[in-house]
């Protein structure tokens, strides 16, 4: 077998020539591998991939790192000669073993991608030797391609739009799910008119007319922009942020009682309450036998917390069961909640009721409250461990790799 058929696959290269294989003694030991592309392979435009008649030969010889070879960091090296395309002006020409713009090979950038999605941060830059802002850019890259080979807005009818806020509030995203794949299918930064406007300027008048549905919270904008784009479509409103109106609700009872309980002096109750946050906060099915024991002794010590938890559930119930049934099961909680006492619940009962329409439309249609909660916690997440906050796009091509279901297959194997 020839010498540089063996290169090539080791590389993951391919219409590529291997001209010749050095160690750079200047450069750490590092392997370089000199290349060039096949002839046919040259003359097209790194951005559209088109035909380009060339321009000149660049800014001399470039490298682009490739996976390590054993546990040597190698690079690939060659000319980048530049052409003019009609489109896109003087650039550099397409190379077959990378994305345009960047100094990595595709299937490094691909592994990248993979290892960002599936294991940590310290992971990825440890392993590959690279800095966590770069995995950023690479991820960014991928995800674009992504998207360019493959129409994210395909077949969509039912979608949810949402705001998340990161920063403590002071910045804002505005991020639309397909409601029938799961799927994250479009984020920006912002939460206003403007910003959901380039959404439907994305997918275009006869694709936004093909929406069915859309989920949303209560904000007025969002309406607004909703019923002047898609006429066909009927808002609805997301069950996620219904039992989140909840959630705040209990934990107003609880800070009630937690005032209460340290004005008065007691303050080993005090913090024990302060404790049972999460014990409240979480699904039951989810607590663990501690939690469950805080929960027990709320039961016994403070009667209205304890109803105020069962409210919460009563109403996660509700969007759980859906249907007809949810409805008749929504009609027991606002009797129950209108009655209790407790105030921030009468409040959320009233304001239940005056969207009552909007909720039992989203019960009919069998919303599932999963996809815009996983999303949520999931940018939150991100938000939080990822990118000290600092580049946006680079998040919300995090956030696309997960959940828009994106992250690209480990190279060099079969598909499973
Ligand atoms: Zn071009």
């Amino acid at each position: 077998m020839r010498a540089s058929r063996v290169w090539r696959r080791l590389l993951g290269v391919e219409r590529t020539v291997i001209e010749r294989v050095e160690l750079d003694e200047d450069d750490e030991g590092v392997i370089v591998v000199h290349v060039r592309p096949f002839t046919l392979a040259t003359g097209r435009c790194g951005v559209c991939g088109r035909r380009a008649p060339g321009y000149d030969q660049g800014e001399g010889r470039r490298r682009w790192r490739v996976l390590d070879l054993g546990v040597t960091k190698a690079f690939l090296e060659a000319e980048a000669p530049r052409v003019h395309c009609p489109a896109h002006a003087v650039v550099v020409a397409a190379v077959p073993w990378a994305r345009h713009g960047s100094r990595f090979t595709r299937w490094f950038e691909d592994v990248v991608a993979w290892l960002a999605r599936h294991t940590s941060k310290h992971a990825v830059t440890q392993l590959l030797r690279i800095t966590w802002r770069t995995v950023g850019s690479i991820v960014a890259r991928v995800v674009a391609a992504a998207r360019a080979d493959n129409d994210p807005f395909e077949g969509l009818t039912r979608i949810g739009i949402d705001e998340i806020s990161f920063k403590r509030g002071q910045r804002y995203l505005t991020v639309v799910v397909d409601h029938d794949s799961g799927r994250l299918v479009w984020a920006a930064p912002g939460r206003d008119k403007k910003t959901l406007a380039r959404f439907f300027d994305a997918l275009g008048r006869s694709r936004s007319w093909k929406i069915r549905l859309v989920s949303a919270d209560a904000a007025d904008w969002i309406a607004a922009v909703v019923r002047s784009r898609c006429v066909n479509a009927r808002l609805v409103l997301d069950p996620f942020h219904i039992v989140a109106w909840a959630t705040d609700a209990l934990d107003e009872v609880r800070r009630e009682v937690w005032n209460a309980a340290r004005q008065s002096g007691a303050s080993a109750h005090a913090k024990q309450l302060k404790g049972a946050r999460f014990a409240l906060w979480k699904n039951p099915e989810r607590l663990t036998g501690r939690q469950r024991a805080t929960l027990a002794w709320v039961a016994t010590v403070n009667g209205p917390l304890y109803r105020a938890w069962l409210l919460k559930e009563e109403l996660r119930q509700v969007f759980a069961l859906k249907g007809e049934a949810g409805i008749a099961l929504l009609r027991h909680w606002l009797v129950w909640a209108s009655r209790c006492r407790i105030a921030p619940f009468v409040k959320l009962a009233r304001s239940i009721r005056a969207r009552l329409p909007g909720i039992h439309a989203t019960l009919r249609t069998g919303l599932s409250n999963a996809i815009v909660e996983s999303t949520n916690t999931k940018l939150r997440l991100l938000m939080r461990v990822a990118f000290g906050y600092r580049d946006t796009d680079a998040l919300i091509a995090m956030a696309m790799l997960d959940r828009g279901g994106l992250c690209p297959p480990l190279p060099g194997r079969a598909a499973a």
